[in-house]
């Protein structure tokens, strides 16, 4: 899967606010909005491709509860899946970040969903 960045931080935003967590930023997205602040990780998509168990303990190294899965769009990443099942069985608690798109059988505990208008669709 192409990440853009793994790191560790405070929740900035929404129900965890204030929350200790690792990010995974996936790298690419469906859509295109005009106040986009992370272009690369959606339209100019950057970084390399990791491997799932690359990933996993990258964030496992942490050792922290919380994982916020962010993009771009994480939903359309083709191992978001298991991905999300493995951190589950690692006991971390998951938020995945989405514009509300893509239907995918994560697994998670909070999806934060930011929907968006007819004119973030790809022109
Ligand atoms: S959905 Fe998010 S990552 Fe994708 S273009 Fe819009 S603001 Fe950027």
């Amino acid at each position: 899967m192409r990440i853009a960045e793994i790191f560790f931080s405070v929740q900035g935003e929404g129900a965890l606010v204030g929350t200790p967590s690792v990010f995974v930023r996936t790298s690419g997205c469906n859509l295109r909005c005009v106040w986009c602040d992370t272009p690369y990780a959606s339209w100019r998509p950057e970084g390399p491709e990791w491997p799932l168990p690359a990933i996993l303990s990258d964030v496992l190294r942490y050792g922290c509860r919380h994982v916020v899965v962010t993009g771009g769009e994480p939903m359309i990443a083709p191992e978001m899946v298991p991905l999300t099942q493995a951190l589950a069985r690692a006991g971390r608690h998951i938020t995945i970040e989405t514009a509300g798109t893509v239907y995918a059988p994560v697994v998670c505990q909070l999806m934060s969903i930011s929907p968006k208008l007819a004119n973030s669709t790809p022109g």
